[in-house]
């Protein structure tokens, strides 16, 4: 038998999200973005729950490929641009939409020679201060493009630093405004906090949304609101079983270090996974983790292919009980990614995208 951890792609949860995503955002245009391998998920298993997406938005040119490879021939954005000359021969080819932020894409552009003129979205740097031109700057970029034969449809996009916090958007979507106004061009602003949070207002939701991990069933702002709070369902569920069940008399300790000792008789359960499959190592005593559906807790450090879990709410499991690490459990019971997140100091992007190789995965 093989170990018993795996992973689990939710199709329908996919599709659940998007028209949450969708009613949040009405009559938008949606971005299902694939970075990161799909958040972590894997591109060709999220692909059937993702494919009522209108459009593809990624990083890697092997990424947008292997969209390609499945068939979508819709639009697919790369989110990054280009990263030298020679991409744009790909963009070409694949039909690749391309964000541009820097002067030197748009140099390179001037030099491709193509016949078919490529779609891109310019980027405007509202405050974040990674990727796009600034305000000043702005529109002499767009005017630059818009004279290139090379160049067809201007889109207008930007990036919000704190749609998930109390700071929120009104700086950085004032700037946008000021700088595009008037402009031509479709308009994207929103990722997955803005789209919940400000989707409903047809200025800012504009013509197209980009949500990355509330399609994933996260919540974009945890702990102000969780996931169930937004209406989106986990997609990726981290599942393992006892290996092993230990008897503890008080005094006694779990795991390297030592760090958690007994002040009273407990029964506890070794899980097969560890922080070589993904789960957190910085996770100490006091995550949450299901076991047969039954909401316990994690005791002492992860080991690399190991961890050790309370069994007191959970008298009646065994070796082979089902343990779910995030995600969908037994008898309806749900783990939010965001708590496991939370509890090891991190958010539940980081989880996803961290899911090891070694993990099986099936999709249902
Ligand atoms: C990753 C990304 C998104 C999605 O962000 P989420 O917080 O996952 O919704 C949107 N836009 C751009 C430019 C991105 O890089």
């Amino acid at each position: 038998m093989p170990r018993p951890i795996q992973a689990t792609i939710h199709t329908a949860a996919l599709r659940h999200n998007f028209e949450r995503l969708r009613s949040a955002a009405p009559g938008a245009r949606l971005w299902a973005i694939v970075k990161a391998n799909a958040y972590g998920h894997g591109i060709e298993r999220a692909f059937e729950g993702m494919r009522g997406a209108d459009g593809f938005a990624l990083l890697d040119l092997n990424e947008a490929q292997r969209v390609r490879d499945l068939g979508w021939r819709g639009p697919i954005l790369l989110l990054e641009g280009v990263f030298e000359p020679r991409d744009l021969e790909l963009c070409s080819r694949l039909q690749l939409w391309h964000v541009v932020h820097n002067d030197d894409q748009i140099d390179w552009l001037a030099m491709h020679k193509t016949h078919s003129p490529q779609s891109v979205f310019l980027k405007l740097n509202s405050g974040m201060n990674r990727l796009g031109f600034t305000p000043e700057r702005y529109r002499a970029a767009y005017a630059r493009l818009g004279a290139l034969p090379q160049v067809d449809e201007i889109s207008l996009m930007t990036h919000f630093s704190d749609a998930d916090g109390d700071n929120g958007i009104a700086d950085q979507w004032a700037r946008f405004q000021r700088a595009t106004e008037g402009l031509p061009g479709e308009r994207s602003v929103c990722n997955s906090a803005a789209t919940l949070r400000y989707g409903s207002q047809s200025e800012i939701r504009g013509d197209w949304v980009r949500p990355g991990i509330a399609a994933y069933g996260s919540s974009p702002d945890f702990p102000q609101h969780d996931a169930a709070h937004w209406g989106l369902l986990p997609t990726m569920t981290l599942s393992s079983k006892l290996i092993a069940i230990n008897h503890l008399e008080a005094g006694e300790t779990i795991g390297y270090g030592s760090i958690f000792t007994a002040d009273t008789p407990m029964r506890v359960g070794v899980v097969a996974c560890g922080y070589a499959d993904g789960y957190p190592r910085h996770a100490i005593t006091g995550a949450p983790v299901l076991v047969d559906g039954v909401r316990t807790r994690t005791l002492g450090r992860v080991s690399m292919d190991m961890l050790v879990v309370d069994l007191a709410p959970v008298p009646q499991a065994r070796c082979g009980s089902e343990v779910t690490l995030w995600g969908q459990g037994p008898k309806r019971a749900l783990l939010p990614i965001d708590e496991v997140a939370q509890a090891a100091g991190t958010v539940g992007y980081e989880l996803m995208c961290a899911l090891a190789l070694r993990v099986p995965t099936v999709v249902l």
